[in-house]
């Protein structure tokens, strides 16, 4: 018989009256990172919830396998430890990235070095010990995007990894330009509804099997209850996709237009993130705004603002934020699937709001309608 919605398995062990077949099921896992046949030992090796998230993301992001994780950053954690395992602890990377990959590089916590560079320059800031190229396209938050084919020729041998949380497999799949590794926050589009905090790789066979060593030995695994709640967002993931990121750039359009916005970031590719830097005092307009929640993190199915320099690249030194493009008058949006008239309408009066935009004008001595706390 088949089964209609993914089952949760929440057992932490599995029984076996069989020590030796057991020994040699987990001496399999050791050598290779393979999970045994059969049912799992225990739950950090492998569960059968989080499996099949893992196979959907696999296969919707044209990969051998994916591994999953408690969070994007210990996804990215697991990434840096399989190469730097190696003696591989260089990585080469190219900025913006989120806020707290960004800070895991510069501040080296995991054994790692850093060189920062721009896509020209990746070719000639590889090492004999570099283990990693690292980029995000779009980027966060400036939704900077690289030509993935040219760097992954740039890299040569050394495998690229394309953080690719914002695009979505339903907008690009980065290994068919040559990344080897795509890394999600699952958190955001995959997840899409603002209740799940989750990591996942998606690669080769041969990288998972490294991956899910680490996994197993450091322990930052995906629990199944989220295991579920990612399959159940997928289903919808390209529907969601699709209705944002038409909404997004109807809204980037809009505010393009706006003489109280002065540039707008939105990408080639398309998508559901637009940037954009205002005149004015980009604090304003997080306060002013009410049905657009003002909060970090995105790809949910509410519309979210916030601004990089205060929040979600607080972490990044100044002058390496500026010098990546985050301005401090630039705010990111994550649209969701509101009706695109009144995001615009709630989005226009908080651009009016006093210092928002260039002038103040008589329509933001209008108090705005009282909604209920988002
Ligand atoms: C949020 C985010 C991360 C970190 O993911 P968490 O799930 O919050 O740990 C990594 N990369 C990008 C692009 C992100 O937006």
């Amino acid at each position: 018989m088949g089964l209609h919605a993914a089952p949760i398995d929440l057992s932490t062990t599995y029984p076996s009256s069989d020590s030796r077949a057991e020994a040699a099921r987990i001496d399999q896992f050791a050598a290779t990172g393979e999970l045994p046949e059969g049912s799992p030992v225990y739950a950090r090796l492998d569960n059968p919830t989080t499996a099949r998230f893992e196979t959907a993301l696999a296969r919707l992001e044209g990969t051998e396998s994916a591994v999953s994780f408690a969070s994007g950053m210990a996804a990215l954690s697991a990434v840096l430890l399989v190469r730097a395992s190696l003696g591989l602890r260089h990585v080469v990377a190219v900025r913006p990235l989120y806020g707290c990959s960004d800070h895991l590089l510069t501040a080296g916590l995991l054994g790692t070095e850093v060189t920062w560079t721009d896509p020209a320059g990746v070719a000639d800031a590889i090492r004999p010990d570099t283990g990693l190229v690292m980029v995000e396209t779009p980027a966060n938050p400036t939704l900077a995007e690289v030509d993935i084919r040219a760097i992954a020729h740039a890299c040569g041998s050394v495998p690229l990894l394309v953080d690719n949380t914002f695009a979505t497999p339903v907008l690009q799949r980065p290994v068919e330009s040559g990344a080897r590794i795509v890394l999600h926050s699952a958190t955001k589009y995959l997840g899409g509804h603002g209740d799940v905090i989750a990591g996942v790789v998606a690669c080769d066979k041969e990288f998972a099997g490294a991956l899910r060593q680490v996994r197993f030995a450091t322990g930052g695994l995906l629990h199944p209850l989220a295991g579920y709640l990612l399959l159940r967002g997928l289903s919808t993931l390209p529907v969601r996709v699709r209705a944002a990121s038409a909404t997004a750039a109807e809204l980037a359009q809009r505010l393009a237009a706006d003489p109280r916005v002065a540039r707008v970031h939105y990408p080639k590719l398309g998508g559901a993130m637009v940037a954009f830097e205002v005149h004015g005092d980009p604090h304003a307009v997080i306060s002013g705004v009410r049905l657009i929640t003002p909060a970090v993190s995105l790809g949910s199915v509410d519309t979210l603002i916030q601004h990089p320099a205060s929040i979600s690249h607080r972490i990044v030194e100044e002058g390496d934020r500026r010098s990546a493009g985050v301005s401090d008058r630039l705010l990111r949006m994550s649209v969701g699937l509101e009706d695109v008239e009144d995001l615009w309408r709630d989005l226009s009066e908080a651009l009016s709001a006093p210092s928002a935009g260039t002038a103040r004008t008589a329509d933001a001595t209008v108090p705005a309608p009282s909604v209920a706390a988002q």
